[in-house]
């Protein structure tokens, strides 16, 4: 802001070094900290379904972390369970917990998937991104419509029919 040549005494910017510092520890990079990691909790896979289950269009905020501006895009996941599942909200809470911090795409997705994979104890796991960066929408090549996709498929979903299920109830 010095480098800017912003007046650091008007009442409306004195406060913002202070608001940033709160905003990037408490809330848009809170997944650095351990302690927010989400505990997910597993419950018997009662009901006998074998299937696939899709969480899909989960809001991904995320930061770049060349240009700490924002990522704004959607996760997809998919698990097939092993004999135990978990609380659907649980697979948003490890999406956000890995978007809330200065992030690559790439990176995003595998961790999203390990964790995934780790949580609910299967290989068969599979995770798309597609988000917009704004690093390349309002700045550099000012591009406002393209979108990045990434995607990290494991265990049975390498398979090309599970892969092209997952696709179909994703993109239909
Ligand atoms: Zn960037």
């Amino acid at each position: 802001m010095d480098t800017l040549g912003l007046d650091l005494s008007d009442d409306s910017l004195r406060g913002t070094p202070l608001r940033v510092a709160k905003m990037y520890v408490d809330e848009v990079f809170s997944g650095l900290n351990p302690k927010n990691r989400p505990e997910a909790k597993l419950f018997d896979n009662k009901y006998g379904y074998t299937e696939m289950l899709v969480e899909k269009d989960i809001r991904v905020h995320s930061f770049c972390e060349h240009h700490f501006v924002p990522i704004i895009g959607k996760a997809h996941v998919a698990y097939i369970n092993s004999g135990k599942v978990v609380g659907l909200s649980k697979l948003n809470r490890i999406v956000e917990h890995f978007a809330r911090r200065p992030q690559v795409q790439e990176r995003m997705t595998v961790q999203i998937a390990n964790e995934l994979k780790q949580a609910l104890e299967t290989e068969d796991v599979a995770v798309i991104i597609d988000a917009k960066h704004l690093c390349v929408s309002l700045r550099g090549i000012e591009d406002v419509t393209s979108t990045t996709l990434t995607s990290s498929y494991n265990g049975a979903f390498k398979n090309v029919e599970r892969k092209e299920e997952f696709l179909k109830y994703v993109y239909g």
